[in-house]
């Protein structure tokens, strides 16, 4: 296979989805790259839905094999919220800090133990045609800290400690991108895909 599309705008989340799947050895092509603007309303209950939306969208536009991943962060004394709503539970214009004040003062009288979380990834591939040729999801479990630490990483990062983990107060934005991906949600995923795309010809 000589390249593979990859749906996302996130410039962060990019990122990690390149450093994920270089050692495909395979050509990714961008999202941003696509000869037109790839549109898609995320309005599935499901991150598994979202991820098969996002790949087929840009699939359609570019009409070759295209993954996406859907993520979020599903804190249990939110009832898993905001979980499919992560990139939006602050409005349409928050940044990632706001969305990490909103996330802090929600929780402001949970006691540590009810503190509980996970961040999920869910990775899809579709075929030129639009077919699921293969879907991935995983977890990253954890715990919300009280209050955000850390540069690395992107959005709820500098409050998310991962259990268990060398540390019991170190955020995911305190780690070294090796160290995230070791345990992450989306590490876990993308090295399914890059194990399953090694072993099929999507051609
Ligand atoms: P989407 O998958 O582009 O709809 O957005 C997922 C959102 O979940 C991101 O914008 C972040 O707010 C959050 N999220 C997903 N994965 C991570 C992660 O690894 N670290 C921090 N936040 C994440």
């Amino acid at each position: 296979m000589p390249e593979l599309w990859v749906a996302t705008g996130n410039a962060k989340k990019r990122v990690e989805l390149e450093r994920l799947l270089q050692p495909l050895g395979i050509s990714l092509r961008l999202q941003s790259e696509a000869p037109q603007a790839v549109e898609v309303v995320e309005d599935c209950p499901d991150f598994a839905g979202n991820a098969a939306k996002k790949a087929r969208a840009l699939a359609a536009v570019v009409g070759a094999p295209a993954v996406a991943d859907d993520s979020g962060l599903c804190v249990d004394a939110l009832g898993g919220r905001p979980g499919v709503l992560s990139a939006r539970y602050a409005g349409p214009d928050a940044s990632d800090a706001d969305r990490v004040a909103k996330l802090l003062a929600e929780l402001r009288d949970t006691p540590d133990a009810a503190r509980t979380a996970r961040f999920v990834c869910s990775v899809c591939l579709v075929g030129s045609d639009g077919r699921i040729c293969a879907a991935f999801e995983e977890t990253c479990e954890g715990v919300i800290g009280i209050r955000p630490s850390g540069a690395g990483g992107f959005g709820y990062d500098p409050v998310f400690v991962a259990q268990p983990h060398v540390s019991t107060t170190t955020t995911f934005a305190e780690l070294t991108a090796e160290q995230k991906d070791a345990i992450s949600h989306r590490g876990k995923a993308l090295r399914r895909l890059r194990s399953w795309l090694q072993a099929h010809d999507l051609t």
